[in-house]
Protein backbone atom coordinates (compact mmCIF):
# COMPACT_ATOMS: atom_id res chain seq x y z
CA UNK A 1 0.00 0.00 0.00
CA UNK A 2 1.56 3.45 -0.83
CA UNK A 3 1.25 6.79 1.46
CA UNK A 4 1.31 9.85 -0.55
CA UNK A 5 1.28 13.12 2.01
CA UNK A 6 -0.88 16.21 1.16
CA UNK A 7 1.28 19.07 -0.17
CA UNK A 8 1.52 21.21 2.59
CA UNK A 9 0.21 19.07 5.18
CA UNK A 10 2.30 16.83 6.35
CA UNK A 11 0.16 14.96 8.79
CA UNK A 12 -2.48 13.80 6.45
CA UNK A 13 -1.98 11.46 3.89
CA UNK A 14 -3.59 8.74 1.37
CA UNK A 15 -2.54 4.99 2.28
CA UNK A 16 -3.42 3.89 -0.20
CA UNK A 17 -6.83 5.04 -1.34
CA UNK A 18 -8.27 5.83 2.18
CA UNK A 19 -7.39 9.62 4.13
CA UNK A 20 -5.94 9.73 6.85
CA UNK A 21 -5.13 12.20 9.41
CA UNK A 22 -1.97 10.81 11.28
CA UNK A 23 -2.61 7.47 12.26
CA UNK A 24 -6.66 7.87 11.78
CA UNK A 25 -8.71 6.73 9.00
CA UNK A 26 -11.05 10.09 7.97
CA UNK A 27 -13.59 7.69 7.38
CA UNK A 28 -13.97 5.79 10.59
CA UNK A 29 -14.37 9.28 12.08
CA UNK A 30 -17.25 10.16 10.06
CA UNK A 31 -18.86 6.60 11.03
CA UNK A 32 -18.16 7.40 15.13
CA UNK A 33 -18.72 11.19 15.22
CA UNK A 34 -20.88 12.06 12.26
CA UNK A 35 -21.20 14.92 10.32
CA UNK A 36 -20.08 17.70 9.67
CA UNK A 37 -17.19 17.11 11.76
CA UNK A 38 -13.45 19.02 12.13
CA UNK A 39 -10.27 16.95 12.61
CA UNK A 40 -7.28 18.55 13.91
CA UNK A 41 -4.07 16.71 14.21
CA UNK A 42 -2.13 17.67 17.13
CA UNK A 43 1.16 17.05 15.41
CA UNK A 44 0.33 19.13 12.61
CA UNK A 45 -0.33 22.15 15.22
CA UNK A 46 2.78 21.20 17.21
CA UNK A 47 4.97 20.87 13.84
CA UNK A 48 3.98 24.89 12.76
CA UNK A 49 4.43 26.19 16.52
CA UNK A 50 8.43 24.31 16.59
CA UNK A 51 8.97 26.47 13.37
CA UNK A 52 8.63 29.62 15.08
CA UNK A 53 10.47 28.02 18.55
CA UNK A 54 13.24 26.93 16.03
CA UNK A 55 13.47 30.51 14.64
CA UNK A 56 13.50 32.43 18.20
CA UNK A 57 15.67 29.66 19.71
CA UNK A 58 18.30 31.39 22.18
CA UNK A 59 16.52 34.42 22.12
CA UNK A 60 13.94 35.69 24.88
CA UNK A 61 11.04 35.48 22.75
CA UNK A 62 7.58 35.00 24.01
CA UNK A 63 4.74 33.51 21.75
CA UNK A 64 0.75 34.45 22.39
CA UNK A 65 -1.07 32.22 20.18
CA UNK A 66 -3.66 34.35 18.43
CA UNK A 67 -6.68 32.49 19.80
CA UNK A 68 -9.36 33.96 17.87
CA UNK A 69 -8.20 31.44 14.87
CA UNK A 70 -9.49 28.44 16.88
CA UNK A 71 -10.57 28.85 19.94
CA UNK A 72 -11.88 25.76 21.19
CA UNK A 73 -10.82 24.81 24.71
CA UNK A 74 -8.67 21.44 23.59
CA UNK A 75 -6.55 23.40 20.89
CA UNK A 76 -5.83 26.46 23.93
CA UNK A 77 -4.49 23.33 25.88
CA UNK A 78 -2.59 21.79 23.50
CA UNK A 79 -0.80 25.36 22.55
CA UNK A 80 -0.76 26.37 26.51
CA UNK A 81 1.18 23.03 27.58
CA UNK A 82 3.98 24.20 24.26
CA UNK A 83 4.68 26.70 26.43
CA UNK A 84 2.64 29.24 24.26
CA UNK A 85 0.42 32.65 25.71
CA UNK A 86 -2.14 34.14 24.35
CA UNK A 87 -3.20 36.76 22.08
CA UNK A 88 -6.78 37.78 22.99
CA UNK A 89 -9.74 40.37 21.69
CA UNK A 90 -12.38 39.90 24.24
CA UNK A 91 -13.09 39.41 27.46
CA UNK A 92 -14.93 36.05 26.63
CA UNK A 93 -11.81 34.86 25.03
CA UNK A 94 -10.00 35.71 28.51
CA UNK A 95 -12.75 33.34 30.32
CA UNK A 96 -11.31 30.74 27.57
CA UNK A 97 -7.76 30.77 28.70
CA UNK A 98 -8.93 30.87 32.21
CA UNK A 99 -10.67 27.53 31.98
CA UNK A 100 -7.31 26.03 30.20
CA UNK A 101 -5.75 27.12 33.23
CA UNK A 102 -3.52 29.78 31.82
CA UNK A 103 -1.45 32.16 33.00
CA UNK A 104 -2.86 35.85 33.32
CA UNK A 105 0.56 36.87 33.04
CA UNK A 106 0.83 35.09 29.52
CA UNK A 107 -2.25 36.72 27.76
CA UNK A 108 -2.14 40.05 25.69
CA UNK A 109 -5.39 41.81 25.16
CA UNK A 110 -5.55 43.39 21.56
CA UNK A 111 -8.53 44.49 19.67
CA UNK A 112 -9.74 48.56 18.92
CA UNK A 113 -12.90 48.10 21.25
CA UNK A 114 -11.73 47.54 24.33
CA UNK A 115 -15.27 47.92 27.25
CA UNK A 116 -14.02 48.92 30.69
CA UNK A 117 -15.45 46.03 31.82
CA UNK A 118 -13.20 44.09 30.09
CA UNK A 119 -9.87 46.19 31.44
CA UNK A 120 -11.30 46.36 34.70
CA UNK A 121 -11.48 42.32 34.44
CA UNK A 122 -7.91 42.08 32.79
CA UNK A 123 -6.37 44.43 35.06
CA UNK A 124 -7.86 42.42 38.41
CA UNK A 125 -6.21 39.38 36.88
CA UNK A 126 -3.00 40.69 36.38
CA UNK A 127 -2.93 40.29 32.60
CA UNK A 128 0.47 40.59 30.79
CA UNK A 129 -0.27 43.73 28.66
CA UNK A 130 -3.12 45.46 26.96
CA UNK A 131 -2.03 46.62 23.30
CA UNK A 132 -4.10 49.71 23.19
CA UNK A 133 -5.05 50.70 20.01
CA UNK A 134 -5.96 54.54 19.54
CA UNK A 135 -4.98 57.75 22.18
CA UNK A 136 -8.98 57.96 23.51
CA UNK A 137 -8.27 54.09 24.65
CA UNK A 138 -5.23 55.41 27.02
CA UNK A 139 -6.86 58.19 28.69
CA UNK A 140 -10.17 55.06 29.29
CA UNK A 141 -7.96 52.41 30.50
CA UNK A 142 -5.53 55.15 32.44
CA UNK A 143 -9.20 55.75 34.51
CA UNK A 144 -9.67 52.23 34.83
CA UNK A 145 -6.75 51.62 35.94
CA UNK A 146 -6.62 54.36 38.52
CA UNK A 147 -10.06 53.47 39.58
CA UNK A 148 -8.96 50.30 40.91
CA UNK A 149 -5.94 51.29 42.21
CA UNK A 150 -3.72 49.57 39.38
CA UNK A 151 -1.29 50.30 37.09
CA UNK A 152 -1.76 48.78 33.47
CA UNK A 153 0.77 47.53 31.42
CA UNK A 154 0.97 48.75 28.11
CA UNK A 155 1.85 48.92 24.34
CA UNK A 156 0.65 50.91 22.10
CA UNK A 157 -0.72 48.98 18.64
CA UNK A 158 1.34 50.72 15.56
CA UNK A 159 -0.41 51.25 12.41
CA UNK A 160 3.02 50.74 10.16
CA UNK A 161 1.25 51.26 6.98
CA UNK A 162 2.86 49.02 4.74
CA UNK A 163 0.91 46.87 2.25
CA UNK A 164 0.46 42.82 3.81
CA UNK A 165 -0.84 42.20 -0.30
CA UNK A 166 -3.27 40.14 0.65
CA UNK A 167 -7.45 40.21 1.07
CA UNK A 168 -8.21 44.07 1.91
CA UNK A 169 -10.63 42.47 4.64
CA UNK A 170 -7.91 40.90 6.51
CA UNK A 171 -5.40 43.78 5.87
CA UNK A 172 -4.98 45.68 9.21
CA UNK A 173 -1.75 48.36 8.85
CA UNK A 174 -2.51 50.46 5.94
CA UNK A 175 -3.62 53.88 6.81
CA UNK A 176 -7.15 53.46 5.79
CA UNK A 177 -7.60 50.75 8.36
CA UNK A 178 -9.51 51.18 11.94
CA UNK A 179 -6.22 49.34 13.72
CA UNK A 180 -3.41 50.90 15.63
CA UNK A 181 -2.11 54.37 15.78
CA UNK A 182 -0.97 55.88 12.55
CA UNK A 183 2.45 55.76 12.21
CA UNK A 184 3.38 59.93 12.57
CA UNK A 185 1.19 60.00 15.67
CA UNK A 186 2.83 57.18 17.83
CA UNK A 187 5.64 59.39 19.55
CA UNK A 188 3.01 61.23 20.73
CA UNK A 189 0.59 58.51 21.80
CA UNK A 190 3.95 57.34 23.82
CA UNK A 191 4.64 60.74 25.71
CA UNK A 192 0.96 61.14 26.44
CA UNK A 193 0.95 57.01 27.51
CA UNK A 194 4.09 57.88 29.37
CA UNK A 195 2.52 60.60 31.57
CA UNK A 196 -0.67 58.93 32.90
CA UNK A 197 -0.53 57.41 36.52
CA UNK A 198 -2.57 54.48 35.47
CA UNK A 199 0.16 53.45 32.64
CA UNK A 200 3.18 51.63 32.56
CA UNK A 201 4.81 51.70 29.16
CA UNK A 202 6.09 48.39 28.59
CA UNK A 203 6.16 47.66 24.77
CA UNK A 204 5.13 48.57 20.86
CA UNK A 205 3.36 46.47 18.86
CA UNK A 206 1.99 46.33 15.14
CA UNK A 207 -0.50 43.43 13.05
CA UNK A 208 -0.48 44.25 9.15
CA UNK A 209 -2.73 41.65 8.07
CA UNK A 210 -3.31 38.38 7.56
CA UNK A 211 -2.46 35.56 5.13
CA UNK A 212 0.81 37.23 3.91
CA UNK A 213 2.18 35.09 2.01
CA UNK A 214 5.16 36.93 1.07
CA UNK A 215 8.24 38.57 2.85
CA UNK A 216 8.84 42.04 1.80
CA UNK A 217 5.89 43.15 3.97
CA UNK A 218 7.13 42.05 6.99
CA UNK A 219 10.65 43.08 6.56
CA UNK A 220 9.47 46.58 5.48
CA UNK A 221 7.32 46.49 8.79
CA UNK A 222 10.38 45.47 10.57
CA UNK A 223 12.05 48.46 9.49
CA UNK A 224 9.32 51.33 9.96
CA UNK A 225 9.08 49.59 13.96
CA UNK A 226 12.79 49.91 14.35
CA UNK A 227 12.96 53.28 13.77
CA UNK A 228 10.23 53.90 16.35
CA UNK A 229 11.67 52.03 18.89
CA UNK A 230 14.51 54.17 18.67
CA UNK A 231 12.87 57.39 18.58
CA UNK A 232 10.68 56.13 21.40
CA UNK A 233 13.68 55.60 23.78
CA UNK A 234 15.56 58.41 22.78
CA UNK A 235 12.57 60.16 24.29
CA UNK A 236 13.15 58.84 27.43
CA UNK A 237 10.27 55.57 27.50
CA UNK A 238 11.95 52.72 27.93
CA UNK A 239 10.44 49.35 25.63
CA UNK A 240 11.22 46.40 27.45
CA UNK A 241 9.19 44.35 24.49
CA UNK A 242 8.95 44.43 21.03
CA UNK A 243 5.46 43.06 19.63
CA UNK A 244 5.87 42.00 16.33
CA UNK A 245 1.73 40.33 15.75
CA UNK A 246 1.11 37.54 13.66
CA UNK A 247 -0.50 37.33 9.93
CA UNK A 248 1.58 35.07 8.58
CA UNK A 249 -0.10 32.84 5.96
CA UNK A 250 -0.52 29.53 5.12
CA UNK A 251 -0.94 27.41 2.00
CA UNK A 252 -4.57 26.82 0.80
CA UNK A 253 -3.99 26.31 -2.78
CA UNK A 254 -0.41 25.79 -3.54
CA UNK A 255 0.65 29.25 -1.99
CA UNK A 256 3.89 29.74 -1.12
CA UNK A 257 4.55 31.79 2.31
CA UNK A 258 7.94 31.86 3.78
CA UNK A 259 8.84 29.22 6.71
CA UNK A 260 8.65 30.87 9.79
CA UNK A 261 11.93 30.24 10.60
CA UNK A 262 13.45 31.41 7.82
CA UNK A 263 11.47 35.01 8.05
CA UNK A 264 12.28 35.05 11.72
CA UNK A 265 16.16 34.80 10.91
CA UNK A 266 15.97 37.81 8.77
CA UNK A 267 14.08 39.63 10.43
CA UNK A 268 16.07 38.98 13.59
CA UNK A 269 19.19 39.87 12.08
CA UNK A 270 18.05 43.46 11.22
CA UNK A 271 16.73 43.29 15.28
CA UNK A 272 20.22 42.81 15.92
CA UNK A 273 21.76 45.06 13.37
CA UNK A 274 19.77 47.69 14.96
CA UNK A 275 21.44 47.13 18.28
CA UNK A 276 17.37 46.03 19.61
CA UNK A 277 18.64 41.86 20.19
CA UNK A 278 18.51 42.02 24.04
CA UNK A 279 14.34 43.17 24.22
CA UNK A 280 12.13 40.89 24.67
CA UNK A 281 10.60 39.70 21.62
CA UNK A 282 6.72 38.79 21.05
CA UNK A 283 4.73 37.46 18.12
CA UNK A 284 0.80 36.68 17.71
CA UNK A 285 0.47 33.93 15.15
CA UNK A 286 -3.25 32.41 14.56
CA UNK A 287 -3.06 31.28 11.23
CA UNK A 288 0.08 29.73 10.76
CA UNK A 289 -0.77 27.47 14.03
CA UNK A 290 -3.68 25.58 13.33
CA UNK A 291 -4.68 26.82 9.48
CA UNK A 292 -3.50 23.38 7.97
CA UNK A 293 -3.57 21.14 10.99
CA UNK A 294 -7.66 20.74 10.71
CA UNK A 295 -9.93 19.80 8.11
CA UNK A 296 -14.08 19.59 7.67
CA UNK A 297 -15.23 16.48 7.13
CA UNK A 298 -18.57 16.60 4.97
CA UNK A 299 -20.85 14.00 3.33
CA UNK A 300 -22.78 14.18 0.10
CA UNK A 301 -26.12 14.53 0.20
CA UNK A 302 -27.26 15.15 -3.52
CA UNK A 303 -25.87 15.40 -6.81
CA UNK A 304 -28.01 18.06 -9.02
CA UNK A 305 -27.07 18.21 -12.68
CA UNK A 306 -27.60 21.49 -13.87
CA UNK A 307 -28.13 23.33 -17.21
CA UNK A 308 -24.79 25.56 -16.86
CA UNK A 309 -23.48 23.75 -13.66
CA UNK A 310 -23.86 20.58 -11.25
CA UNK A 311 -24.18 20.83 -7.83
CA UNK A 312 -22.64 18.68 -5.38
CA UNK A 313 -24.49 19.38 -1.97
CA UNK A 314 -23.52 18.49 1.34
CA UNK A 315 -23.89 18.74 4.77
CA UNK A 316 -21.22 21.45 6.09
CA UNK A 317 -22.34 24.95 4.45
CA UNK A 318 -21.42 28.48 5.48
CA UNK A 319 -22.41 28.21 8.55
CA UNK A 320 -19.55 25.87 9.40
CA UNK A 321 -17.09 26.99 6.56
CA UNK A 322 -17.72 31.03 5.98
CA UNK A 323 -14.43 32.22 4.56
CA UNK A 324 -15.71 31.16 0.93
CA UNK A 325 -18.63 33.14 1.69
CA UNK A 326 -16.80 35.77 3.46
CA UNK A 327 -13.76 36.45 1.36
CA UNK A 328 -14.11 34.34 -1.49
CA UNK A 329 -11.49 32.10 -0.07
CA UNK A 330 -10.21 29.07 -1.57
CA UNK A 331 -10.20 25.68 0.45
CA UNK A 332 -9.03 22.53 -1.27
CA UNK A 333 -11.58 19.40 -1.29
CA UNK A 334 -10.83 15.81 -1.22
CA UNK A 335 -12.01 12.42 -0.95
CA UNK A 336 -12.46 10.79 2.21
CA UNK A 337 -12.13 7.34 0.17
CA UNK A 338 -10.10 8.03 -3.36
CA UNK A 339 -12.39 6.09 -6.28
CA UNK A 340 -11.81 4.85 -9.20
CA UNK A 341 -15.01 6.51 -10.42
CA UNK A 342 -15.35 9.29 -13.57
CA UNK A 343 -15.10 12.64 -12.32
CA UNK A 344 -17.04 15.09 -12.77
CA UNK A 345 -17.32 19.21 -12.38
CA UNK A 346 -18.93 20.49 -9.50
CA UNK A 347 -20.06 23.43 -7.35
CA UNK A 348 -19.88 21.80 -3.88
CA UNK A 349 -22.84 23.89 -1.99
CA UNK A 350 -24.18 23.19 1.39
CA UNK A 351 -27.74 23.51 2.65
CA UNK A 352 -28.22 27.01 3.45
CA UNK A 353 -30.82 29.20 1.74
CA UNK A 354 -28.52 32.11 0.34
CA UNK A 355 -26.26 31.98 -3.23
CA UNK A 356 -23.46 32.48 -0.80
CA UNK A 357 -23.24 29.32 0.69
CA UNK A 358 -20.37 27.76 -1.46
CA UNK A 359 -17.37 26.02 -0.40
CA UNK A 360 -15.65 25.23 -3.76
CA UNK A 361 -16.52 26.43 -7.33
CA UNK A 362 -15.48 23.87 -10.05
CA UNK A 363 -13.77 21.01 -8.65
CA UNK A 364 -13.65 17.73 -10.33
CA UNK A 365 -14.75 15.06 -8.13
CA UNK A 366 -16.01 11.66 -8.30
CA UNK A 367 -18.51 11.24 -5.82
CA UNK A 368 -22.17 9.77 -4.98
CA UNK A 369 -24.26 10.46 -2.56
CA UNK A 370 -23.13 9.43 1.04
CA UNK A 371 -19.18 9.75 0.00
CA UNK A 372 -17.40 11.76 1.98
CA UNK A 373 -15.30 15.05 1.37
CA UNK A 374 -12.47 16.25 3.61
CA UNK A 375 -12.54 20.45 3.24
CA UNK A 376 -8.63 21.25 3.88
CA UNK A 377 -7.05 23.88 5.43
CA UNK A 378 -9.91 24.25 7.82
CA UNK A 379 -8.00 24.72 11.44
CA UNK A 380 -8.18 28.50 11.43
CA UNK A 381 -11.27 30.85 11.24
CA UNK A 382 -14.02 28.28 10.70
CA UNK A 383 -15.11 26.53 13.95
CA UNK A 384 -14.45 30.36 15.52
CA UNK A 385 -16.48 31.92 13.01
CA UNK A 386 -19.22 29.32 12.78
CA UNK A 387 -22.60 30.31 13.62
CA UNK A 388 -25.78 28.80 14.15
CA UNK A 389 -27.63 29.99 10.81
CA UNK A 390 -30.32 28.14 9.63
CA UNK A 391 -30.30 26.85 13.31
CA UNK A 392 -27.92 24.48 12.20
CA UNK A 393 -25.86 23.02 15.01
CA UNK A 394 -21.83 23.66 15.09
CA UNK A 395 -20.52 20.96 14.30
CA UNK A 396 -18.60 18.49 16.15
CA UNK A 397 -14.47 18.38 16.71
CA UNK A 398 -12.29 15.86 17.51
CA UNK A 399 -8.63 16.18 18.26
CA UNK A 400 -6.63 13.46 16.48
CA UNK A 401 -3.39 12.62 18.35
CA UNK A 402 -1.29 9.23 16.55
CA UNK A 403 -3.75 6.43 16.60
CA UNK A 404 -6.08 8.13 19.48
CA UNK A 405 -9.19 10.15 18.39
CA UNK A 406 -10.64 12.74 21.44
CA UNK A 407 -13.94 13.97 20.61
CA UNK A 408 -13.16 17.59 21.77
CA UNK A 409 -16.54 19.20 20.84
CA UNK A 410 -19.83 17.86 21.06
CA UNK A 411 -22.49 18.24 17.85
CA UNK A 412 -24.10 21.34 19.16
CA UNK A 413 -28.25 20.69 19.34
CA UNK A 414 -31.70 22.39 18.45
CA UNK A 415 -32.28 22.08 22.47
CA UNK A 416 -28.51 23.55 23.01
CA UNK A 417 -29.16 26.58 20.45
CA UNK A 418 -32.36 27.43 22.18
CA UNK A 419 -31.53 27.60 25.90
CA UNK A 420 -30.83 30.81 26.75
CA UNK A 421 -34.45 31.83 24.69
CA UNK A 422 -37.40 32.56 26.44
CA UNK A 423 -41.12 32.74 25.33
CA UNK A 424 -42.94 35.55 26.01
CA UNK A 425 -46.35 34.77 28.38
C1 LIG B 1 -6.03 38.18 14.14
C2 LIG B 1 -4.85 38.75 14.83
C3 LIG B 1 -3.65 38.04 14.87
C4 LIG B 1 -3.46 36.72 14.18
O1 LIG B 1 -3.51 36.80 12.80
P1 LIG B 1 -3.17 35.50 11.92
O2 LIG B 1 -3.28 35.97 10.53
O3 LIG B 1 -4.22 34.49 12.25
O4 LIG B 1 -1.82 35.05 12.29
C5 LIG B 1 -2.60 38.59 15.57
N1 LIG B 1 -2.71 39.79 16.20
C6 LIG B 1 -3.85 40.49 16.17
C7 LIG B 1 -3.92 41.79 16.88
C8 LIG B 1 -4.96 40.01 15.49
O5 LIG B 1 -6.08 40.72 15.46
Amino acid sequence: MTTSTLPGHPHFSYRGDALFAEDVAVSRLAAEFGTPLFVYSKASMLDALAAYQRGFEGRAAKICYAMKANSSLAILQVFARAGCGFDIVSGGELERVLAVGGAPSDIIFSGVGKTRAEMQRALALGIGCFNVESEPELDVLNAVAVAAGKVAPVSIRVNPDVDPKTHPYISTGLKGNKFGVAHDRTLAAYRHAAALPGLKVVGIDCHIGSQITTEAPYLDTMDRMLDLVQAIESAGIALKHIDFGGGLGISYNGDQPPQADALWHKLLAKVDARGFGDRQLMIEPGRSLVGNAGLCLTEVLYLKPGESKNFCIVDAAMNDLPRPAMYQAFHAIVPAQRSTGTPHTYDVVGPVCESGDWIGRDRELAVEPGSHLAVLSAGAYCMSMASNYNTRGRAAEVLVDGTSATLIRERETPADQMRSERLVS
